[in-house]
């Protein structure tokens, strides 16, 4: 394996000693880095050490930037003065984690990551409460599906509590980009790229884990607006024993297409429906709730897809089920994980027994349906002509924000 890899450096070879004593280590050591991690006395010697936090070393930038104006940002657009990087190498496990200015990556031509996709990321929030403190939301349920997203991939897994304690540290350390008003928080996007320079396709050697920070505004700065949604008829996002419910850079790309053939006809987002029973599975990059009634029995139910493969496991999902079995489910509702097709719907509608359809998601939290293209009809989907958004849809956004912003003390929330 040696002989295989050394060519490949093609830098100088520094003592490992230097390299590791540097508390900060330039971006563009990565290479470099994972030569020594193949050399035998550093491999012989080394621990392959897990993520700590104790380690980190933060050089702040020497040019703030100028916020802007919050009722002017864009989502993803303008980013925070800092990032935190970590990285990899098979030998020697994570090395020190860094806060440094925010910068441009310097990554070889045939780095493993634009070829092979070796990438995953996650979506959560940092938001700011009545008293100026940073919360992060469920922050341990994203370290979960990152871990899972880079188990899947062959990318290297670390410690849950560890990364929480130091995107915490960046969160707070950017407080002054939070708008201290309801429906502002900070975008944060942990992503974790193999940097290993190969074009053999096999586990990467060495990895780069890295939280960029977005402020971001309301999803709806008017209040809600319900959309259309175009069921896509010639394209699958996920299918059983695919990837589809991990968070893999490589699953967004192809679901662009549909969405444009959509948005060109009219519609704001597109529905993917799995298999010939048509089973009504996610909105665009959303998990999707519908609230009906049973034909038989009148029973009122809230639903979402179950976890099969097909579905992502989103955190909003998971708290939307949460908070319909503790606040729904006493008023009656039944609240289920269970499929449903197409055609179902659409008769639920037809007997106007379909109450409402919404998307659930971090950035929107919840995002309501007005109707659906499906095979030449248009499928209602319970609004009436004035309202933007259901019920349910409309009272799981105030208890969900309840719990993000810290208005109510709750464990799903978590002090920076
Ligand atoms: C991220 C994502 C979701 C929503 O997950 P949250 O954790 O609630 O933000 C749903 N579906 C897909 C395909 C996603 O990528």
């Amino acid at each position: 394996m040696l002989r295989q890899l050394l060519p490949r450096c093609g830098r100088a070879l520094r003592a490992p000693a230097t390299l590791r004593s540097s508390q900060i280590l330039p971006l563009q050591t990565w290479q470099t880095a994972r030569c020594y991690s193949i050399k035998p006395a550093a491999a012989s010697a080394a621990k392959v050490l897990d993520l700590d936090p104790t380690k980190l070393s933060i050089q702040k930038t020497e040019k703030p930037k100028t916020l802007v104006d919050p009722s002017k940002l864009i989502f993803g657009r303008e980013f925070t003065d800092h990032m935190l990087t970590i990285e990899w190498t098979s030998n020697d496990g994570w090395l020190a984690p860094s806060i440094t200015p925010y910068q441009n990556l310097s990554l070889d031509p045939a780095t493993c990551v634009f070829h092979y996709a070796f990438e995953c990321f996650e979506g959560m929030k940092a938001y700011k409460d009545k008293n100026g403190d940073v919360r992060l939301f469920r922050p341990d349920k994203n370290m979960e599906r990152f871990n899972k997203s880079a188990a899947r991939i062959a990318l290297p897994t670390f410690s849950p509590t560890a990364l929480i304690e130091l995107i915490a540290r960046f969160a707070k350390l950017e407080e002054r980009f939070i708008p201290n008003e309801r429906g502002f928080s900070l975008y944060l996007r942990p992503t974790l790229i193999g940097t290993q320079k190969t074009l053999g396709v096999g586990a990467p050697h060495s990895a780069l884990l890295y939280v960029i920070a977005s402020p971001v505004g309301p999803y709806y700065p008017t209040g809600f607006k319900a959309v259309s949604l175009e069921a896509t008829d010639y394209a699958v996002r996920a299918w059983p024993g695919g990837v589809g419910d991990k968070k893999l850079g490589a699953n967004y790309a192809p679901c662009v297409v549909p969405q444009l053939d959509a948005a060109s006809r009219g519609f704001q987002q597109n529905l993917w429906l799995f298999g010939p029973e048509e089973y009504v599975t996610e909105v665009g990059t959303m998990n999707l709730f519908v609230a009906l009634r049973d034909k038989e029995t009148g029973q009122k139910e809230l639903l979402t897809a179950p976890l099969d493969g097909t579905i992502l496991e989103g955190v909003t999902r998971d708290s939307i089920l949460g908070l319909a079995r503790e606040k729904l489910a006493p008023e009656g509702w039944l609240v289920s994980e269970r499929k449903i097709t197409m055609p179902e719907l659409h008769e639920a509608s037809l007997d106007g027994r379909l109450i409402e359809v919404f998307g659930s998601g971090t950035a929107a939290i919840v995002s309501p349906v007005r109707k659906i293209s499906w095979k030449g009809k248009l499928v209602d989907c319970g609004l009436t002509e004035h309202e933007e958004s259901g019920e349910v849809a409309l009272r799981m956004k105030n208890w969900m924000e309840g719990r993000q912003y810290g208005d109510e003390e709750h464990d799903w929330s978590y002090k920076c």
